[in-house]
């Protein structure tokens, strides 16, 4: 009986013991600071990249292409980036995915098929994911199926344009995350030459087809758009060593994020990834 009513007695202190030291920890804790949630509330929640292949950044201006005009007097761009060596579409696309060069990612045929194996290396849609983003790709040539990876949600290859889907992609209510390639100056170019008059005429139907999904993304807010090319060309020719070549544009705009350092910046096309890294952690 007495070892009974010790260990109640033992139990009550314990118990009591507990309580106070609760209580004092309670009066003497000091209140949690209050911490605003910056990163929620001033993170991207649509990011669009746009590529428009065989882009010639010296086609730009206020008359040829006003509404890519409108994202640079709102953001920041450079004209003078390069691309990849050689120059071509997938090579220069695989390394804006994955942030390599051609002997980097091993990727240093211009070729790709269904069937054949895609990207192996993690691509800037692998940081979308993991940021929460639903992800979209939409592709107007066959052979950018090779950056087809498991991190994209919807994926789709229209030979016409791919603007529309961009533009059903983005209804949706999430956090979006979307590339999109646009062909057609890549025809213009090898038939017509670069800057020709039907090359600059496909640039002007080009920038007035993309007008209304920029207006959209800007409707939404909180977004991120970076308006790019995977090369330029001279003559008829593309894929060179002429400097033109390896030319292409990068222009980014934001309602939120400080663009002004990247005004006029060096820029080489395996940094897109970083940047976009950069901008959306
Ligand atoms: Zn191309």
């Amino acid at each position: 009986m007495q070892l009974h009513n010790a260990l109640r007695q033992m139990f009550f202190l314990l118990v009591m013991s507990i309580v106070m030291g609760l209580a004092v920890n309670l009066v003497h804790a000091d209140p949690l600071p209050v911490i605003a949630d910056w990163s929620t509330e001033n993170s991207v929640e649509n990011v669009l990249i746009i590529s428009i292949d065989a882009l010639h950044p010296k086609a730009l201006g206020p008359k040829t292409s006003t509404n890519i005009h409108a994202l640079m007097d709102k953001g920041a761009y450079t004209l003078t980036g390069r691309s990849t060596s050689p120059p071509l579409t997938l090579l220069s696309h695989t390394a804006m995915f994955t942030g390599l060069t051609p002997n980097e990612s091993g990727k240093t045929d211009n070729g790709w098929q269904p069937g054949q194996s895609r990207v192996k290396a993690e691509t800037l849609f692998n940081t979308g994911k993991s940021l929460g983003f639903s992800t979209g790709f939409f592709y107007s040539k066959e052979k950018l199926g090779f950056l087809v990876n498991g991190a994209i949600d919807r994926h789709k290859l229209s030979n016409g344009f791919s603007v529309e889907q961009a533009m059903e992609f983005f209804k949706n209510p999430e956090k979006n995350f979307c590339f999109l390639h646009i062909s057609g100056l890549d025809q213009a170019g090898p038939t017509e030459g670069w800057m020709s008059p039907g090359y600059m005429e496909e640039l002007f139907y080009i920038d007035e087809s993309i007008a209304p999904l920029i207006k959209m993304i800007e409707n939404k807010g909180k977004y991120l758009i970076i308006l790019t090319s995977d090369h330029a060309g001279h003559g008829n020719v593309h894929g060179s060593d002429h400097p033109d070549d390896s030319l292409l544009p990068l222009v980014l705009s934001s309602d939120i994020i400080p663009l002004k350092t990247y005004q006029d910046m060096k820029y080489d096309v395996t940094q897109l990834k970083s940047i976009i890294e950069t901008a959306l952690r």
